[in-house]
């Protein structure tokens, strides 16, 4: 109570408005969550001082083992782990996740797709499904636990036991497409989450942010046609898969409900923040998601050695601080972001502590980055904005 009566004396001063009798501390937060932006990092901190979050892992994601050499991985992870481990971050829950279902993955991929990689299981040489993607005698299980990771992250951030999740896992997801295996990806965790959310729990809103390096062609495909989920990437272009210019924005009742923003070789954190201020925040300001989820990729590091990108941690930081600042005002702070890309363990590393810091509260975001953005991010903007209107004037 005396915490309570604090924070509401000290959001008054900061907001000289008249705060309701009787309030909880998430009322609070709320509250304040309203108006964070003039309230500054002080007001960050308070939203997010109570917060649960949600750090499904585990060892069975290192056991998807890619033949020789791959980018995608164990090390990757058992990096994050291992830092987690030594150094663990205050308020995070880690937990052990469960296997998704038939039924959950049936959503989004084929009975046909879902034999393909059953078929993988127990193998004792790796089997190369594409010439990108590698199934070892575990990758399957290892595929399910990724999915199952996504799965209960909805269903504890839907319930409200936790206010946000940070799935680390693997195998990644947003190459997967309903009938294809591509881009080191099994199973789509991130569709296969919206479309529980849509299902399970009557959601009618779901944003999806993919600030991977790649775009998110299986994402993008899984939510096509729909008005229910709001697929944005932005991604390098042309690089691979080759698919995200500006005029791929959806079909029938999803015409303008996938934005793609695609941005040249060398973009960096003011161009990065800046097309997600510009362009994307008041499509999300009209969309009013209820649910956020985030292809979290950091293959956008200055450090990656496949992106091109050149993103540091100060840059994820004010990026996320945005993406968490719609998640308070929208969506009651429910955010829930999967590992997708990021080849440099270092890289990884670093920026996984960032994110988790700021989910908990523990961290304040970067306002602002250093520079400007180029004249190439500022074009790409306007051009995708001039997409989504074009998209809504013959909607
Ligand atoms: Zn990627």
């Amino acid at each position: 109570m005396l915490a309570r009566a604090r924070i509401r004396i000290v959001l008054v001063l900061l907001s000289r408005r008249r705060w309701p009798a009787g309030s909880t501390l998430k009322e609070c937060a709320d509250f304040l969550a309203r108006f964070s932006s003039q309230s500054g990092a002080l007001g960050f901190i308070l939203c997010n001082m109570t917060r649960k979050v949600l750090v499904p892992r585990d060892p069975i994601c290192l056991e998807h083992r890619p033949a020789g050499g791959h980018p995608e991985s164990p090390e990757r992870l058992a990096a994050v782990y291992a830092d987690l481990d030594a150094k663990p971050v205050p308020g995070i829950h880690m937990v052990s996740p469960r296997k998704a279902t038939r039924e959950e993955l049936l959503r989004v991929h084929s009975p046909r797709y879902l034999k393909k990689i059953e078929e993988t299981s127990g193998t004792k040489s790796p089997i190369w499904l594409d010439p990108d993607t590698c199934a070892s005698e575990h990758s399957h299980e290892a595929a399910l636990i990724a999915a199952g990771a996504l799965c209960m992250s909805v269903e504890e951030v839907l319930s409200g036991r936790f206010d946000s999740a940070f799935a680390l896992v693997r195998p990644p997801g947003h190459h997967a497409e309903p009938d294809t295996v591509m881009g080191f990806c099994l199973f789509n965790n991130v569709a296969v989450a919206a479309a529980k959310a849509l299902a399970e729990h009557g959601l009618k809103r779901i944003l999806v942010l993919d600030p991977d390096v790649h775009h998110g062609n299986g994402t993008q495909q899984a939510f096509w046609k729909s008005s229910k989920v709001l697929y944005v990437s932005t991604h390098r272009y042309p690089f691979y898969p080759g698919t995200g210019w500006f005029d791929e924005i959806g079909m029938g009742e999803g015409s303008g409900y996938t934005m793609n923003i695609p941005l040249p070789y060398g973009s960096g954190d003011a161009d990065l923040l800046h097309v997600y201020r510009e362009a994307v925040e008041p499509v999300v300001e009209a969309f009013r998601p209820e649910l956020i989820l985030v292809s979290a990729g950091f293959d956008t590091d200055k450090l990656d050695p496949l992106g091109g990108f050149e993103m540091t941690v100060a840059g994820y930081s004010a990026l996320y601080g945005l993406f968490l600042s719609w998640a308070q005002r929208f969506s009651e702070g429910r955010m829930i972001l999967a590992l997708e890309g990021g080849y440099s363990a270092t890289a990884l590393v670093r920026a996984v502590r960032c994110l988790l810091e700021l989910l908990t509260g523990a961290r304040t975001p970067e306002e602002d980055v250093p520079g400007s953005p180029s004249d190439l991010a500022r074009q790409a903007a306007s051009k995708a904005l001039s997409m989504r209107h074009m998209a809504q004037a013959t909607g």
